[in-house]
């Protein structure tokens, strides 16, 4: 046993001597009160321990208790509609235990040991199995959990078992005598293994115009969300955890402001689920770092969940992992950074800034399982990024925006005008177009490239426009580009505002996106063509169109957004006649 004793205190950074034979990212024991810890340098038999809980009262010759083993989390049935720190202790029963969030000390099992799970077995005795493999499921809620062979496992079954067990009881034995249990332990900084990541080639799809249609993000993608303060991040967050077609959400939340991260643990337990109207929670694991925990936690809290993640992307899950927000993550990095008296890098974080959020994102994908059977499973991670002021010149947003595929630009001044969600179409990008075009041509969108980059023409075209509008006014432009500002406004309006609250709105179908868009390019094609053959375009304007294709957000059915195709051509070309 590795026992040493503390020499220095900083905050939640400890120095302990007599160390030796320890290694990086052990846990350890901290005190007399044996608070959680974790080495995260070594020199000589000094080793250098970042401590999960608040360090007050600890003192200068108390114990350290090297566990030899690294910080891991609990994988196996019950994570789903858990509410953990970052370091895998469920929160009701810290609260519970000691009344507060502040507790100390305190090991908690990550997932219920005594609850029984109704295994039914899929592989039968002689089967020759290897890691991945999938050995039978037990029902969570309405996920049908895989239990699988763990990583480095694998032999020829001599006993398999049906019934109601716990997660440490065995379910398979292997004719080794290694037994398999349900439950599985992964150090969190090391990602779990799969056979082979696929290039990220086909939609999320979120239900939300500005994203699917014109910034998509690809499952198993990476986007980000930097805005500043008000500007809709943890709105944008929440309608992707409702809406996007991942059958799991882990949704880590660092709480912005005080109490914000209390509001979370009471809101998100009431959101549904809207496509089977039962709890969203029961699809879900949520990491709360509220502002009064020590922030070590808040910096393991993003591998704890991505962790996670992995475990039912091995099943062959579609996972969406929001962080909302890495800012706050960024920052007990640079606090644990500077307790250690690290050389500071840009506005003070570490240097190694960078390779950190490369290496978490980098764990998202889309990947071919472990496992005979060949199963995809995906992790898309969203992250928020809270830029202080909202300027994106700031270290997280740059850093990030090095490895994102998708940002999705948050605007003040468009949040200020109410312009939901405030995605600034001129800023923001998606690097997966070219990837995932062929989706959308075998879903039958053949034109969704063409029709987008139409529009983002006309986007860009109308930002040019109101620069001359403002030096020289309105009636300087020719007929043919009031036109464009005509159009502009019914895609900004019409089809890029999307209310998250909104009964129908709050979810687009991307057959209806794509015929909304479809009505207004074919409204300014129609007027085009009409005002070269001599029509007046506010003869066009007064056409009873535009209030019809402002409707068309809140139109249930397809055929009748489709629909107003004809009724544009019908109306324009009656127009034309009576010129
Ligand atoms: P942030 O997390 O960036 O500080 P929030 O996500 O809390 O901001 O959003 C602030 C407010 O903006 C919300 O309370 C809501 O009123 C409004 N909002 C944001 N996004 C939308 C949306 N898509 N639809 C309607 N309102 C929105
Ligand atoms: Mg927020």
């Amino acid at each position: 046993m590795i026992a040493g004793i503390i020499s220095r205190i900083s905050g939640p950074v400890v120095l302990t001597e007599r160390m030796k034979g320890s290694k990086m990212y052990d846990v350890v024991k901290v005190g007399t009160e044996d608070l959680n810890g974790e080495i995260i340098r070594l020199d000589g038999d000094q080793a250098v321990v970042q401590v999960y809980e608040d360090t007050s009262g600890l003192k200068v010759g108390e114990k350290v208790i090297n566990t030899e083993t690294p910080l891991s989390v609990e994988l196996g049935p019950g994570l789903l509609s858990s509410i953990y720190d970052g370091i895998q202790r469920p929160l009701p029963l810290l609260v519970e235990r000691s009344g507060s969030f502040i507790s100390r000390g305190i090991s908690v099992p990550g997932i219920n040991k005594e609850k029984k799970w109704d295994f039914v077995a899929i592989a039968k005795i002689g089967d020759k199995v290897v890691e991945g493999d999938i050995l039978g499921t037990v029902k969570e809620y309405h996920i049908e959990h895989k239990i699988m062979v763990p990583p480095h496992v694998s032999g020829t079954i001599r006993e398999i078992r049906n019934g109601a067990f716990t997660v440490e009881e065995p379910i398979c034995i292997l004719e080794d005598n290694t037994p398999i249990i349900m439950m599985q332990k992964w150090p969190v900084r090391r990602g779990r293994p799969y056979r082979i990541k696929q290039d990220p080639q086909l939609l999320l799809v979120t239900g939300q115009r500005i994203f699917d249609t014109m910034f998509p993000v690809a499952k198993g993608g990476t986007a980000m969300i930097p805005g500043g303060f008000g500007t809709g991040k943890t709105v944008a967050e929440q309608t992707l955890a409702k809406w996007s077609d991942t059958q799991i959400v882990v949704y880590i939340g660092c709480g912005e402001r005080g109490n914000e991260m209390t509001d979370v643990l009471s809101e998100f337990p009431e959101l549904v689920d809207p496509r089977t109207k039962m709890p969203l929670m029961q699809r879900t694991i949520l990491i709360a770092n509220t502002s009064n925990m020590p922030v070590a936690a808040r910096e393991a809290s993003i591998y704890t969940g991505i962790t996670m993640a992995e475990y039912y992307r091995d099943m062959g899950f579609d996972v969406a992992l929001m962080a909302d927000s890495t800012s706050r993550w960024g920052e007990a990095l640079r606090e644990v950074s500077g307790r250690l008296e690290e050389m500071p890098g840009e506005e003070g974080y570490p240097a190694y800034l960078a390779t950190r959020l490369a290496a978490f994102y980098e764990r998202a994908g889309r990947v071919v399982c472990l496992g005979s059977d060949g199963r995809f499973g995906s992790i898309t991670i969203v992250g928020a990024v809270s830029p202080p002021g909202g300027d994106f010149s700031e270290p997280i947003t740059q850093n990030t925006l090095r490895i994102a595929g998708t940002f999705w630009a948050l605007d003040t001044s468009l949040a200020y005008r109410r312009h939901f969600p405030s995605v600034n179409w001129i800023k923001s990008y998606s690097l997966y177009l070219d990837s995932i075009e062929d989706w959308f041509v075998q879903n039958g969108f053949n034109d969704w490239k063409e029709m987008r980059d139409v529009t983002m023409y006309l986007l860009q075209k109308e930002v040019e426009l109101q620069e001359i509008v403002q030096l020289v006014g309105p009636d300087a432009l020719p007929e043919s580009e009031k036109a464009i500002l005509e159009v502009t406004r019914m895609i900004r309006e019409d089809f890029l505002q999307q209310s998250a609250y909104h009964e129908i709105d709050s979810f687009c179908p991307l057959d209806k996106q794509y015929w909304m868009l479809k009505v207004i390019l074919n409204f300014y094609e129609r007027t085009g063509e009409a005002m070269n053959k001599g029509v007046a375009l506010n003869k066009i304007l007064k056409l009873p169109l535009k209030a019809e294709i402002g409707r068309m957000k809140e139109l249930r059915e397809v055929d009748a957004v489709r629909s107003l195709i004809g009724e544009i051509d019908k109306k324009i070309a009656a127009v034309e006649v009576e010129r």
